[in-house]
C-alpha cells in the first residue's frame, strides 16, 4: 500500500518539528523557522496535526512553544485535570484539559 500524500506530509512535519525541538535552545530563530515550515506543510496538505503537535503552537501568535522552553506550564488544581500554558511571546494563556491517550 502506498502512503497517501497526507501521510507523507505528516511524517515530514514530525521530522521537521523534531529538528526544531533540538534546535530551540541552540538556535531559537532556526527552530521558529522550522516550526512555521511544518505549519505551512500542514496547511498545504490540510493535515490535521495530532494533539501533541498542536499543543506546541501558541493559539494566538502561532509561535512554536515547546513545553519548558517558550511556555510556562502550570497544573490546575481543580478536579478537572488540566494544565495552563502561557506563551512566552504574547503572554497568552490557555488551558488544556488532560485527556489520557488510549
Ligand atoms: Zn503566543
Amino acid at each position: 500500500m502506498k502512503p497517501s500524500p497526507k501521510q507523507i506530509a505528516l511524517e515530514r512535519i514530525q521530522i521537521i518539528l523534531k529538528e526544531a525541538q533540538s534546535n530551540i535552545l541552540s538556535d531559537p530563530e532556526l527552530a521558529q523557522k522550522q516550526a512555521s515550515l511544518a505549519k505551512r506543510i500542514s496547511t498545504k496538505y490540510r493535515v490535521r496535526l495530532p494533539y501533541d503537535i498542536r499543543m506546541q503552537f501558541c493559539k494566538k501568535c502561532k509561535s512554536f512553544i515547546p513545553p519548558g522552553v517558550n511556555a510556562r506550564i502550570r497544573v490546575g488544581r481543580s478536579t478537572l485535570k488540566s494544565i495552563r500554558i502561557t506563551c512566552r511571546f504574547c503572554n497568552h494563556t490557555y488551558r488544556k484539559v488532560i485527556v489520557q491517550p488510549k
